[in-house]
């Protein structure tokens, strides 16, 4: 009977239970046997694992976070960490392992690959930062979750004519702020791809005072190159407006997952059983248009993601 391990690694996403509860159920219809490691790349090296059963992955579709925990293990970057956790999958006979995270997890599942382990990768980050995948699993609800907090924002802030400065996740891709931005009627978005231009949005804001329109909803990913207390600084003093500022921080990665994430976390993960039983080797899994695509997980790691800068113009073009 062939056997597979699972773990969740790196940020927490929604979505990723989904994913655990498709994997194990399709290696139960495979007639495979999965193995659950806890704490991600910790819990491999510390050998921390047990058996799932289809039973042990009831009910949990529904709930974010993961129940096989998550971690970051800067051990598992060293020679030694990465030998022991080969030791553990070796020691129980797991002949491939899924890795459910981020590019970081993504480039440990690399390394592994390197060294003789079939890994296969499930996009799980609620940044939407991997340029292979059109989404990742988590990305969805998490632009849901900034959605309703804009949507309470903007009553309090239609109330009390003042513009609100909305900092939501995103280090390096802005895709939460890009896609909150158009669904939240946002007048202006900052994200890290683009340079921050603080003249245009104090621009932005008088021409809406022309219009009467005495409140404005900015949201800005917390990556981009200035701090949000300044901007509202600077907003304030450009417009005689009153700023305020909302920093949405973890929020934004809990919660129940969408219909769209739990989708995704059960086409991928039934996908990625699949390829296992047909020993395709080390692969990342994800989405193109409507199909379920697998690549070499180098090539996923080093496709960047393209920001889609038609959405930052019809967010423009919408709000005027
Ligand atoms: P998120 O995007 O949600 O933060 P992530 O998977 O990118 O998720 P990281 O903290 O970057 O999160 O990576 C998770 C774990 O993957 C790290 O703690 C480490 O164990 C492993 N990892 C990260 N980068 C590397 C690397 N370059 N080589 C080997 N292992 C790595």
């Amino acid at each position: 009977m062939k056997k597979i391990g699972i773990l969740t690694s790196g940020g927490d996403a929604p979505g990723m239970n989904a994913a655990i509860r498709a994997v194990v159920r399709t290696a139960y219809t495979y007639g495979i046997e999965t193995v659950g490691i806890m704490r991600g790349f910790e819990g491999l090296i510390e050998d921390d694992m047990k058996l799932l059963t289809r039973e042990d992955v009831g009910d949990i579709i529904q709930n974010g976070g993961t129940v096989l925990k998550t971690a970051r293990s800067e051990r598992f970057k060293s020679f030694f960490g990465q030998d022991k956790a080969i030791e553990n999958l070796n020691k129980h006979g797991i002949d491939a392992l899924v890795v459910c995270g981020g590019d970081g997890s993504f480039r440990g599942a690399a390394d592994l690959s390197k060294k003789g382990i079939a890994v296969m990768c499930i996009p799980c980050t609620i940044d939407n930062d991997q340029g292979y995948t059109d989404y990742t699993i988590g990305f969805d609800t998490a632009v849901n979750t900034v959605l309703d907090a804009v949507s309470k924002i903007r009553d309090t802030a239609s109330a009390h004519d003042r513009t609100t400065v909305v900092e939501v996740m995103g280090r390096e891709c802005g895709d939460i702020a890009l896609y909150a931005g158009v669904t939240g009627g946002a007048d202006y978005i900052f994200i890290p791809e683009v340079p921050v231009d603080t003249g245009a949005v104090i621009t932005k804001i008088l021409e809406g005072v022309e219009r009467n329109k005495n409140h404005s909803i900015i949201i800005k990913a917390e990556g981009v190159d200035i701090s949000t207390e300044k901007l509202c600084d600077i907003i304030s003093q450009g417009t005689g407006q009153e700023v305020r500022s909302v920093v949405l921080a973890y929020l934004q990665r809990g919660g129940s997952p969408s219909a769209k994430d739990r989708m995704l976390a059960s086409l991928i993960g039934s996908r990625t059983v699949e390829l296992i039983d047909a020993d395709s080797g080390s692969r990342a899994i994800g989405l193109s248009g409507n199909e379920i695509i697998d690549i070499d997980i180098d090539e996923a790691v080093a496709t960047k993601r393209q920001v889609d800068l038609e959405l930052l113009s019809l967010i423009d073009n919408l709000s005027k």
